[in-house]
């Protein structure tokens, strides 16, 4: 027996990322979230946005809102200006993220300040229990010179959320306990690190390739890589290095009900959200502002 022996995830699922459009127009790929079938809980949807062609981002995302989860946004290019009901405002440049804990409501625009050039990021939709769905809503800043990054052998890890080996990631904890890394791999380096055995795991290659697991299953470009359950990753980038995105979150294992930019549990609590929306409430909520560490 090797009881401490680590079990390898393997790459169980590949939902490839779709071209779609959101906001005013805003042209993005979306993998995660793509349909209702398509997310790994507490993950509801990931979408990368990437044009070097101002029409495909200028309009923006304006005035709208966001109940029952969490959206997390990381620029790789570009500026984004986030403007919430709260009175906050938040400018996004390269390497930030905005952390934003929309809870029982809010009402925000997310809008480019650029009119040409590289416009290039992600955002993700994190899923809250009931337990929290109705808290008041929360929101930070993360300038790129806050988050981690941890040097490995032929590589580089960004610890946004989460640990990584010891380091603690610009934010921690919460009920899902979400790790967000953004692996940097030279060509042929050989990636391995435990992931919580009992959380669920994706990645997300953006650039390069990479393979994944003990045989090396390859892991296709801008698609999400739901992986088995095991405590570890084994990520091997290839001839031209890799670029890759690691989630893993703590499953809440509720029901998930959507409506546009509301996830709640029931189709009442949906029902009761579009009500709050059209009375005016979400925009008058307190946003508490959490400013980084
Ligand atoms: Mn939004």
């Amino acid at each position: 027996m090797t009881p401490f022996r680590m079990s390898t995830r393997t790459l169980q699922r590949v939902i490839p990322s779709v071209p779609a459009s959101d906001g005013a127009g805003v042209k993005l790929r979306r993998s995660l979230g793509a349909s209702q079938l398509a997310r790994l809980d507490p993950f509801l949807m990931l979408d990368e946005f990437y044009s070097d062609d101002p029409s495909d981002y200028v309009a923006g995302f304006p005035s709208h809102p966001h109940r029952g989860f969490e959206t997390v946004t990381y620029m790789l290019d570009g500026h984004m200006q986030h403007k919430d009901s709260g009175g906050n405002t938040g400018d996004l440049g390269p390497g930030d993220v905005q952390w934003m804990t929309a809870a029982r409501g809010l009402v925000h625009s997310e809008m480019p300040q650029q009119t040409q050039g590289r416009m290039r990021g992600f955002q993700l939709w994190l899923n809250l229990p009931a337990a929290d769905k109705m808290k008041p809503p929360a929101y930070r800043d993360i300038p790129a010179g806050s988050i981690p990054v941890v040097a490995v052998e032929q590589g580089a890890i960004k610890v946004i959320a989460g640990r990584f080996d010891g380091t603690r990631g610009a934010v921690e904890g919460g009920a899902t306990d979400p790790h967000y890394w953004d692996l940097h791999l030279q060509p042929g380096a050989l990636f391995e690190a435990g992931v919580p055995a009992d959380y669920n795991a994706f990645l997300y290659a953006y650039e390069g390739d990479a393979n994944v697991g003990e045989v090396g299953m390859p892991l296709p470009l801008r698609a999400a890589g739901l992986l088995s359950g095991g405590d570890a990753v084994k990520i091997e980038a290839g001839r031209s290095g890799a670029r890759v995105l690691l989630l893993a979150g703590k499953p809440i294992g509720e029901p998930v009900v959507q409506y546009g930019p509301f996830v709640m549990n029931t189709r009442e609590e949906i029902e009761q959200a579009i009500a709050d929306f059209q009375a005016g409430d979400m925009g008058r909520a307190q946003v508490r502002r959490i400013k980084a560490a």
